[in-house]
């Protein structure tokens, strides 16, 4: 069976964890010198190591002859781990957050370990957990008897109770910097063969946000697209705007070229691009304009590539600080709404007429030309054109009203697919080129990709987010499952009516 690449990839020892050194550090230390705690908290953002440091600490608290504060791998406790001791708990508080699962795990904290020094319960996205199931576990915290150790992980620490959060030893994780990333893409692709530039590594570091998990996942993905995985491949997979056509639309903006503007973005969005996208981008090479002309060696901070990091500079020189700064704050005050297209325009055409804007900035902007001799009477505002916007027919694609579902293939899935470009751009990524079908009440995919079911079977905020999307666009969040060709018919899964839960037939079916 193929497994996924951030599977085969996970470190097994603190020594190889990415990006954490701090942390990993400490754990190390506390082995060494045998100061257990008996709960620990993990938090950050998702990808960033959590998982896997507690698996390796579960592991190196009942390992025999650690090294090092490692553990060693070898020995008998490191291998009953490895294989799956029962002493070794991981419990997903997302599906598991009653109070009668933390009952269950509170009298089973009473028993010894059957084979281990310790049994350690390790509990993931530990926010989910409801109220009375964190006063179950609280009582545990107070008093955890001698042989137990708690690992809980969490994205939201801002969701946990203080009381939980005071009675652990609590490590923060960091987003992993960007060259941290690209450097580890780069040697998982060099081990597995695949032809990755240094370009599109960075591309993938600096599009993952620093999660380790996601930009792994991503590889493979475009890895499973193409032999040579290069920026064009990586700007295809997850839908990002062309760099050409963004220093293109900032050259109009500097030139005041408003039939530029409508010219490039009516071609954008006649070819599909996401026009949120397309402003978080500019937004992007705003801010990078920014730190070019305000920093002293800009280039690492904005993660660019030599070549788009001249012409970057290039285009910066068409514009002044204060013009950048009143772009930016245009751009990140709009909300795309029910007409993006028009949304993305009026908000390019404002950066070239400041003065049809009455804000401060506008203003700024606005002396700051007339003091540079370049404007001194108000350019005519773009008629014809801003008048036939509001004119034009909504699409009927857009979230207005529910498209109707049918048995069959599922027509509107690009749309499905399309409003998760910006909201998540991973599972974006792997359901690029899938099919859908509607049968017996579900909606059954069909992704070519192993890694769009890795991701659906690991990650319960993915599937949220699938049936989210598959909501807006039809209405209801309906059960979803793999797609099976079986003559071409869409099979559906064994029992219909295990309805909202199908990981576990999706698991069944697919491996
Ligand atoms: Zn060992």
């Amino acid at each position: 069976m193929y497994q996924a690449l951030y599977r085969k990839y996970r470190p097994l020892t603190f020594s190889d964890v990415s990006g954490q050194e701090t942390i990993t550090a400490t754990l190390q230390n506390a082995i060494r010198s045998g100061r257990i705690s008996h709960a620990y908290l993990f938090c950050g953002i998702r990808g960033t190591g959590k998982t896997t440091c507690a698996k390796i600490l579960a592991k190196a608290v009942n390992c025999l002859n650690p090294k090092d504060g490692n553990p060693c791998g070898e020995c008998e406790n490191c291998k009953a781990v490895s294989s799956g001791a029962t002493d070794i708990m991981e419990i997903d508080a997302a599906s598991n957050n009653g109070v009668d699962n933390i009952r269950e795990l509170r009298e089973q904290v009473g028993f010894m370990p059957a084979l281990l020094k310790y049994k350690v319960y390790i509990i993931d996205e530990v926010h989910m957990l409801s109220q009375s199931a964190f006063n179950a576990l609280l009582k545990t915290l107070e008093e955890p008897p001698e042989h137990i150790i708690f690992i809980l992980a969490t994205t939201e620490i801002n969701k946990l109770p203080a009381t939980i959060v005071s009675r652990c030893q609590r490590y923060d994780f960091k987003r992993i910097p960007n060259e941290v990333i690209s450097d580890r893409l780069m040697t998982v692709a060099d081990k597995e063969n695949i032809n990755l530039s240094q370009d599109a590594a960075r591309l993938i570091a600096s599009l993952s946000d620093g999660g380790l998990r996601d930009a792994i996942s991503f590889l493979d993905l475009c890895a499973s697209l193409s032999d040579t995985v290069d920026i064009k491949c990586v700007q295809d997979a997850c839908g990002s705007s062309d760099f050409e056509d963004i220093c293109d639309i900032m050259g109009c903006i500097a030139a005041k070229d408003s039939d530029g503007i409508f010219e490039i973005t009516e071609r954008l969005y006649r070819d599909g691009n996401d026009m949120k996208i397309l402003l978080g981008d500019i937004l992007a090479f705003l801010r990078n304009m920014m730190i070019i002309k305000t920093t002293k060696n800009p280039a690492p901070l904005t993660g660019l590539t030599p070549q788009r990091f001249e012409k970057t500079r290039s285009a910066a020189d068409g514009f002044s600080l204060d013009y950048i700064m009143y772009c930016m704050q245009t751009v990140s005050g709009v909300t795309v709404g029910q007409n993006p297209k028009i949304d993305a325009q009026l908000t390019l055409i404002k950066m070239i007429y400041p003065q049809s804007d009455d804000s401060i900035r506008s203003i700024i902007s606005r002396i700051e030309k007339l003091e540079e001799g370049a404007v001194s009477r108000p350019q005519p505002a773009p008629r014809q054109k801003a008048e036939e916007k509001p004119a034009e027919k909504p699409t009927g694609k857009s979230d207005e009203k529910p498209a109707e579902i049918k048995e069959g293939q599922l027509t509107q899935w690009q749309s499905v697919i399309n409003l998760l470009k910006t909201s998540n751009r991973p599972l974006f990524g792997v359901l690029f080129g899938s099919k859908a079908y509607f049968k017996d009440g579900r909606v059954l995919i069909d992704s070519p990709l192993s890694s769009f079911r890795e991701m659906i079977n690991s990650n319960p905020a993915a599937k949220e987010a699938l049936k989210g999307a598959i909501a807006k666009i039809y209405g209801k969040a309906y059960p979803i499952g793999p797609y099976k060709k079986d003559g071409g018919k869409a099979e559906s899964l064994g029992s219909p009516d295990d309805g909202d839960d199908p990981l576990v037939a999706f698991d069944q079916l697919i491996n």
